[in-house]
């Protein structure tokens, strides 16, 4: 099976960069409709960042590696994201205790209950937490089914999706697009649409 490794957290990560500096112009078109425009470039900037601190001082450790993208997103993303996703990581590293698919699913829920004590937002709010909360909800009972880590992945990248289409037409009441009351309706949010490509390079790096 897949190893939740240094080597596999990394590949993790770096697919993440991959997939933000790709849809990076998707991201910052969908904060221009409800924010400020600029959640494709802070993303891009801390994950391009992420990768040549990995780059440049490897870690052996499976949690340093995630305290390492923590560290280096909550200095380089500007915004509310970075703190955000920052806090998501160093919970995760926290958190991992083993290198099995239960470790790395109670892993990304403590990361998720971090964001949510952070943010103080809740599902339904229109943030990252409509992805990334349904996404680990489709991990756990994936698993408790017996199913192996990289099918379970392939669940909560699905949920993942799937919670991040249903922003579309809800209300923001969290963050910049708050600021909009019901004129941010119609619109895809952009940390639920990140978060979803963050599960998602997990389907894709941790294939086995
Ligand atoms: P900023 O809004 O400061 O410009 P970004 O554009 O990088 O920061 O990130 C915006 C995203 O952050 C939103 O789309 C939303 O998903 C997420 N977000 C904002 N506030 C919160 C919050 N309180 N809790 C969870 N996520 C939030
Ligand atoms: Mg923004
Ligand atoms: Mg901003």
């Amino acid at each position: 099976g897949a190893a939740v490794d240094a080597a596999g957290l990394t590949a993790w990560v770096t697919e993440f960069a991959r997939l933000v500096h790709e849809q990076r112009d998707e991201l910052t078109r969908l904060d221009a409709a409800i924010g400020d425009a600029d959640h494709g470039a802070n993303l891009d900037r801390g994950m391009t960042a992420v990768v040549a601190a990995l780059e440049g001082g490897p870690a052996d450790d499976a949690a340093a590696v995630l305290k390492t993208v923590a560290t280096t997103l909550i200095k380089t993303v500007g915004g509310a994201s970075g703190p955000l996703y920052g806090t998501f990581f160093l919970r995760a590293a926290g958190a991992l205790d083993g290198g099995d698919a239960s470790a790395f699913a109670a892993a990304v829920r403590a990361g998720l209950d971090g964001v949510a004590a952070r943010g103080k937002a809740e599902p339904g709010d229109k943030t990252m937490l409509d992805a990334l909360t349904p996404a680990c909800d489709a991990l756990d009972a994936a698993l408790a089914e017996g199913r192996d880590l990289p099918d379970a992945l392939r669940a909560a990248a699905e949920a993942a999706a799937g919670g991040r289409d249903a922003t579309v037409p809800l209300v923001a009441r969290k963050g910049r697009a708050s600021y909009l009351g019901e004129r941010s309706a119609g619109h895809a949010d952009p940390g639920a649409t990140s978060a979803a490509l963050l599960v998602q390079a997990a389907a894709t790096a941790l294939a086995g």
